[in-house]
């Protein structure tokens, strides 16, 4: 049935979103095609690096670009660029640097886990990390105030995973960081815009290529020429146990060009998701269903479940168990499930997984007597 089910792996009904933990994305034909011719023959490898920094350049109006294994990869190369530049002694000292500022300033509220700690990818990149302020505020005062001679850049973080309220704006610290002639980073893993960072002034721009592009496991940094150039310098270091190969890149600048002549289906998705709800309301008992947009105000619309605990002895926790224990597994996103919330994504639902799930929801809770 698929190469998974081939090698005794459960079927996935992926209902969370882009996951890393189930794989991430699932690729188009288009870009599948591009990994295979990819990986089936050869190139000179530095120089497409340089082109497909150029193509991403040109789909995020960046001055140059640089292919990373994913976002996180990029997180501790383009801290390892604005703390080493192109000095290749530095270069290949990373982490382990002294003599040059290494601080990199982070809003508390920022400094989160995305599957592993932000804060670790940057000490990765030789990075010392200085949080500011409290993790529900943060004073402009507080970034201005840490910034002194040791200070390599500031670092921003937009992300669902990242606190929203109290935090200081992108705007703000780029005006900080272009005050104090400092470099200022932002991590835009999983966001759809690949204009609007660079757009208002960071130097450099992260972004992972299984997130919102829907490409293979990969990402990329863009921005400022020098920065990308410091960036690229650090396959020479810390970057090379996190190389991206051929056929990566090739799925990636595939993916970006498909991104970018795709037009959103964020309607279509409203109206599976309208009906999913609808079924889910009539039929499964004790859940009330409705339609929800993203927390980052993204075009994303969800169905959000409520387990109404009394009336189905089940908590959402009890229920989630149920669904990720079986053949096929369904896996929802789970990050209000104290509260007995669950929530149905359906970017990366297969089309007719819903009624899947409304059907295990009926065999685990029971339906509603007509
Ligand atoms: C997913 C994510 C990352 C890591 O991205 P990968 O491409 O999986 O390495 C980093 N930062 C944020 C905010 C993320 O959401």
């Amino acid at each position: 049935m698929s190469i998974f089910t081939d090698f005794g792996l459960r079927q996935i009904i992926n209902a969370s979103g882009k996951m890393t933990a189930l794989g991430a994305s699932a690729v188009s034909d288009q870009v599948a095609t591009a990994l295979q011719s990819a990986a089936q023959d050869y190139v000179d490898i530095s120089e497409l690096y340089i082109k497909a920094g150029e193509v991403i350049a040109g789909y995020t109006g960046a001055e140059d670009a640089l292919p990373t294994t994913g976002a996180a990869a990029g997180i501790a190369i383009a801290t390892a660029a604005v703390i080493t530049g192109t000095n290749l002694d530095l270069i290949e000292r990373i982490p382990n640097v002294d003599q040059v500022p290494t601080e990199i300033i982070v809003q508390k509220g920022h400094s989160v886990n995305f599957g592993a700690p932000i804060a670790q990818m940057i000490a990765i990149g030789g990075g010392t990390v200085v949080e500011v302020g409290q993790s529900n505020q943060v004073e402009l005062d507080h970034i201005k105030q840490a910034i002194n001679e040791n200070t390599a850049g500031l670092f921003y973080i937009k992300s669902h995973h990242a606190v929203q309220k109290g935090m200081q704006s992108l705007e703000n610290m780029v005006a900080v960081a272009k005050e104090h002639h400092l470099p200022i980073i932002v991590d835009a893993a999983a966001e759809e815009d690949l204009k609007k960072y660079i757009q208002l002034g960071a130097d450099l721009v992260i972004y992972s290529g299984g997130k919102a592009l829907e490409g293979p496991t990969t990402g990329f940094i863009c921005g400022k020429k020098e920065l990308i150039e410091a960036c690229r310098k650090q396959y020479k270091g810390v970057g090379r146990p996190m190389k991206v190969g051929k056929e990566g890149i090739m799925g990636l600048l595939v993916a970006i060009q498909r991104y970018h002549e795709k037009e959103s289906n964020a309607a279509d998705q409203l109206s599976r998701m309208e009906a999913f709800a609808k079924r889910v309301n009539e039929e499964v008992k004790g859940v009330s269903a409705s339609i929800v947009q993203d927390e980052a105000g993204r075009a994303i619309y969800r169905a959000k479940l409520i387990v109404d605990e009394k009336q189905t002895g089940f908590t959402a926790y009890r229920l989630i168990h149920e669904l990720e224990n079986a053949n096929p597994a369904i896996y929802t996103r789970n990050h209000y499930a104290n509260l007995n919330i669950i929530n149905v994504d359906p970017r990366p639902l297969l089309k007719g997984q819903e009624n899947i799930i409304v059907n295990r929801l009926k065999e685990i809770l029971g339906g509603t007597e007509k």
